[in-house]
């Protein structure tokens, strides 16, 4: 495992902050959290620190989502977009075949300026009825007569919906427009972009600050394409992020965990299932931190099946554990807002994060007894 270099108590003081203005607003989104993440260097903190960051491994970055999760899982959730793309770019230009590398530099540059400037990424790749799918996804990106990209099709959960400057998203491009396209590319759009349309339709059950919309494309122009053609398959991006979503469930845990075991209660076993809560929160920190140890470019497909085994484990577990706590923790948490509620909650959402529970159990099975 890489050496941390994340200094957790910094971004633990940062989080205390954070959980205080969810306990006075859970509804609002986020933005003087994000403000904060900004000015202290941490929603790219994965960049080099020429570029602006700090240089974080995935492991560090990991351990820094889990640690805000554990105070604010909203915060948690949009902050995992834009740090997951920043994970990504920093590999660096290498991963990019040998006449797409120095166009590839230089975007990386140009992504990390926007980042120091202060402007938010965000996903906007789900769509409905894909069940977390990329094959599944229908929005299309065509060359107008100027040859720029302009893409079409309805997007959903796209977290920090209008509050993002930039969106990165999946669309199907034809062979004929891109030499070498895979199954979807990754496309930059400007939020304010004309034929982007922001929906205000979301009402989840958890992550209620997440501002996490719908999005219409009608051929919007897109800034530029991410990296070069068949980047999803020669970079192997997504295991980053699937590590970061596993993250969040699992600082839900160990925020409820700290709330009703702080102080230790009295009744002895009430101890006795905190103390064996405690070795099932380690037992999946520790398994998802060696998975996040394992991350680099190009890693291929047994790695994606380790991290998809991981993901789907921790958040499932994690999610049970959120509730049996929640189970114990009695009447003055039974409120819609207590913290603890929250918390449950919002652990749910982890199940949801692509790929989903359903998704990813059936591609286990597939997988099993295959490598
Ligand atoms: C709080 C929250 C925030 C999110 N933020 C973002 C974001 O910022 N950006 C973003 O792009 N996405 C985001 N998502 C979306 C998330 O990452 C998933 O992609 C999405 O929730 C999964 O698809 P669905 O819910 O539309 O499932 P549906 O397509 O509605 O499918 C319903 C169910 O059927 C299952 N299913 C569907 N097709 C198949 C199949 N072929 N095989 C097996 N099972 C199948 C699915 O797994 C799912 O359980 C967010 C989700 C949540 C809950």
């Amino acid at each position: 495992m890489n050496a941390a270099s994340v200094d957790l108590d910094e971004v633990r003081e940062l989080a205390r902050a954070f959980a205080e203005r969810e306990a006075r607003d859970a509804e609002a989104y986020p933005a003087a959290n994000v403000a904060e993440l900004h000015a202290a260097s941490l929603v790219g903190a994965p960049f080099a620190a020429g570029l602006g960051g700090r240089g974080w491994s995935l492991v560090d970055a990991t351990m820094a989502v889990e640690a805000v999760a554990a105070a604010s899982p909203s915060t948690a959730l949009v902050w995992s977009m834009p740090l997951g793309l920043a994970g990504v770019l920093a590999l660096g230009a290498d991963v990019a075949p040998a006449e797409a590398r120095a166009a590839y530099a230089a975007q990386i540059e140009r992504i990390a300026a926007a980042y120091r400037a202060g402007e938010l990424y965000a996903a906007c790749n789900s769509e409905a009825g894909a069940g977390g799918s990329l094959a599944a996804t229908r929005t299309l990106a065509r060359r107008d007569a100027g040859g720029v990209f302009r893409l079409s099709g309805d997007k959903i959960l796209a977290s920090s919906g209008r509050f993002a400057q930039h969106f990165f998203s999946t669309a199907k491009v034809a062979p004929e427009e891109l030499p070498g396209a895979g199954v979807v590319e990754f496309f930059l759009v400007r939020t304010d972009a004309a034929g982007v349309a922001i929906g205000s339709d979301w009402d989840g059950f958890g992550m209620r600050s997440t501002e996490s919309q719908s999005v219409r494309y009608t051929d919007a122009p897109v800034e530029e394409l991410l990296g070069f053609a068949n980047y999803l398959a020669l970079v192997q991006p997504l295991q980053y992020w699937f590590c970061l979503f596993a993250a969040i469930p699992l600082g839900c845990a160990r925020g409820i965990l700290d709330a009703l075991g702080t102080p230790a209660p009295a009744s002895p076993a009430l101890r006795l299932r905190f103390a064996e809560a405690t070795m099932r929160y380690e037992a999946l920190r520790a398994y998802l931190l060696e998975t996040a140890g394992g991350w680099r470019a190009a890693a291929g497909p047994a790695y994606a099946a380790r991290v998809l085994r991981t993901k789907t484990y921790v958040s499932q577990e994690s999610t049970k554990l959120a509730a049996e706590l929640f189970a114990l923790s009695g009447g003055r948490h039974y409120r819609r807002g207590s913290p603890v509620a929250r918390l449950l909650a919002d652990s749910f959402a982890g199940t949801a994060l692509r790929p989903p529970l359903a998704l990813a159990l059936d591609t286990l099975a597939e997988q099993f007894g295959g490598e």
